[in-house]
């Protein structure tokens, strides 16, 4: 089958800006040495196109995980196009269609069924999506927002200035404008188009599956702490819908953090989690299916205790919800909120022992 055409706009952006800065940078330090200025300028460029990818494009407007005060919203927009990725309207309506379709050989945008190169890169390299390129109609939510349409309409205009004009600015402020271009500039966005093009390609390649192997999507640590948290995509593939993608306190989600923050400022609101009751099954489930592929004849011995821990999980989740219920509605006395409350806290002991001890027999035999 014939390829299809080239994109050379794209070939000649994504090679020319990683030779300048893969031949700019080292040159330059070793004529100039490294200023602590530069460094500063690298790295706050570099979080707030991060950020504004992963907490903006991503979860604010992709998936909708929570609402964003104007402010909010426009810094966004001005830290997508310093990312350089397309402007929001484009990025989502892709993203949408890789979740709708993930693994898809055609319809998934960045299928990795087609490989890692394919999935990191190659994807914007050719015509690929031609037929779908000014389909908005997955986005129709989105070309509501004015920012989003200001920021579609003047796209070109904003990555020129925020990624030319803005270091031509710091580099001014800093009496250093050729390392303000290349640091600031070049080697900024180099390294931040591959941490994120990681997502797309090592993230669904490489790291564990503990809620879902319905997908390639993998979790992943190292590539959380290069990406602001989003390598967590095993879980956010199945649960899209949570403004989180590391849910545990100790997994490494900088833009967890941000968007809480935020809401405790005032300046989100509306943030949706994942009831923690089916993030519990759907580990179970993910655990016992491995246990049952590895060890069928061990695992059989334990099919009643696996179903049995099933119904205390739906029992503990029913329960609370009658808990929640009940406090939220003003004519149920506190007594029976009380019981209630008592109720569910018993039962939630009572299953994480029984847990416990299943993980137990499961894991150590
Ligand atoms: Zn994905
Ligand atoms: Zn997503």
């Amino acid at each position: 089958m014939k390829k299809p055409a080239l994109l050379w706009l794209n070939i000649s952006v994504f090679s020319v800006t990683f030779l300048v800065a893969a031949i700019g940078t080292p040159l330059y330090i070793a004529m100039h040495g490294l200023s602590t200025g530069l460094v500063v300028a690298f790295f706050a460029l570099f979080i707030w196109s991060g950020l504004s990818i992963t907490g903006g494009y991503h979860r604010l407007w992709s998936h909708r995980t929570y609402d964003a005060h104007p402010i909010i919203r426009v810094i966004y927009a001005l830290g997508g196009a310093l990312s350089l990725q397309n402007s929001v309207l484009h990025w989502a309506s892709d993203h949408r269609e890789h979740h709708k379709h993930v693994d898809h050989i055609d319809h998934d945008p960045y299928s990795i069924t087609r490989g890692f190169w394919f999935a990191h890169i190659g994807w914007m390299l050719r015509e690929y999506h031609a037929h779908r390129y000014n389909d908005y109609s997955n986005v129709r939510d989105l070309q509501q927002d004015p920012i989003i349409a200001w920021q579609h309409k003047h796209y070109l205009v904003l990555t020129l200035l925020m990624n030319i004009g803005l270091p031509l600015v710091i580099g001014v402020m800093l009496g250093q404008i050729w390392g303000a271009l290349l640091f600031a500039g070049f080697l900024r966005l180099v390294v931040s188009h591959h941490t994120t093009f990681f997502i797309n390609s090592l993230a669904h390649i490489w790291g564990k599956r503990p809620y879902t192997e319905r997908n390639s999507a993998r979790d992943n640590g190292l590539l959380a702490f290069l990406t602001f948290g989003e390598g967590y995509h095993n879980f956010h593939h199945i649960f899209a819908g949570d403004y989180r993608n590391g849910i545990r306190w100790y997994q490494f989600d900088p833009t967890k953090w941000l968007i809480a923050s935020m809401a405790w400022f005032g300046l989100a609101r509306n943030l949706k989690r994942t009831n923690k009751y089916q993030v519990e099954k759907a580990r179970l489930e993910m655990l016992w299916l491995k246990s049952q592929e590895k060890r069928p004849s061990f695992t059989e011995r334990l099919e009643q205790e696996y179903e049995n821990l099933m119904v205390s999980l739906r029992e503990l989740n029913s329960r609370r919800r009658a808990w929640a219920n009940a406090k939220r509605d003003a004519l149920q006395d506190m007594a029976q909120v009380k019981e209630l409350k008592a109720q569910y806290k018993s039962l939630k002991r009572s299953f994480r022992e029984q847990k416990r001890n299943f993980r137990r027999q499961l894991l150590t035999t």
